[in-house]
């Protein structure tokens, strides 16, 4: 089963600027993918596409068979997105958060806050579940999003920058839990600055540049060629 297909995906902003020129990308289920590729290629576009803050121009995008034109309830229902920025209200308390989050998905409540107390628990919130997320540091708020991603059980999961800034410890945490979740069968993309976080983690990449895929390939054979 395909998790997520891209095809000729392009965007051109309001300024004229083509920030992608015809992305084609395959991420199977189950897998563990890898964007790469410098500042300005157009990874986070592809991301603001995907979780329907950005509008494409052209091209298609399917998650898990739902295209994003013709039925984007279903493909927001099996998708989880974490973008870069902390974009949940700063004042109101993580756990607060997940409910309201779960509720957008109907979500019975009883179900909601069993699987709020899951997922703090699992991140390491547990013991801040009450307290203002603007308290928090920047490791926390971004396991707080990683939280409120997972809150409706997404089949795939993507994750921009997910450690950037975060301290080398912490970034192992994160990286086994990210692992644990990709073994009970959820596919992760994320896309990363550190070779090493897509070296550890992922199993395939695409390397975009220019709002172009300039390689599409296995992680094995992205290493042999250097
Ligand atoms: P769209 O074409 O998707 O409607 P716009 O071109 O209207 O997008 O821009 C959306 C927002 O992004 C605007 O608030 C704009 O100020 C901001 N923006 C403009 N240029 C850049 C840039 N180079 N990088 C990031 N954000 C930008
Ligand atoms: P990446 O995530 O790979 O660093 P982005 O997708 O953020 O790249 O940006 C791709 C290109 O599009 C960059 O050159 C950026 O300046 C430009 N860009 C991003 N958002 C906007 C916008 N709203 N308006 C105009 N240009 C933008």
């Amino acid at each position: 089963t395909s998790a997520l297909t891209i095809r000729q995906l392009t965007k051109t902003y309001g300024n004229g600027f083509e920030a992608l020129k015809g992305i084609d990308l395959d991420v199977a289920e189950g897998d563990f993918f890898a964007l790469l590729g410098p500042n300005g290629a157009g990874k986070s576009t592809t991301i603001g596409i995907l979780s329907t803050l950005v509008n494409k121009t052209g091209g298609t995008v399917e998650v898990f068979g739902h295209d994003l034109d013709r039925d984007p309830s279903g493909l927001k229902r099996c998708l989880g997105v974490v973008p870069q920025e902390f974009n949940f209200n700063q004042f109101e308390k993580p756990f607060d958060i997940l409910v309201a989050q779960a509720g957008y998905y109907g979500i019975p409540a009883g179900v909601a806050r069993g699987r709020a107390e899951k997922y703090l628990t699992e991140l390491g919130l547990w013991d801040k579940r009450n307290v203002a997320s603007r308290m928090l540091s920047g490791g926390m708020k971004r396991r707080l999003m990683i939280a409120r991603a997972l809150i409706h059980q997404p089949r795939l999961l993507i994750l921009d920058e997910p450690t950037a800034g975060v301290d080398i410890e912490l970034r192992r945490s994160m990286w086994s839990f990210l692992t644990g979740l990709n073994q009970q069968g959820i596919t992760i993309i994320l896309t990363t600055h550190y070779l090493e976080e897509a070296e550890q983690l992922c199993r395939n990449i695409g390397i975009i540049d220019h709002g172009r895929i300039v390689e599409h390939t296995s992680m094995r054979e992205l290493l042999m060629q250097l």
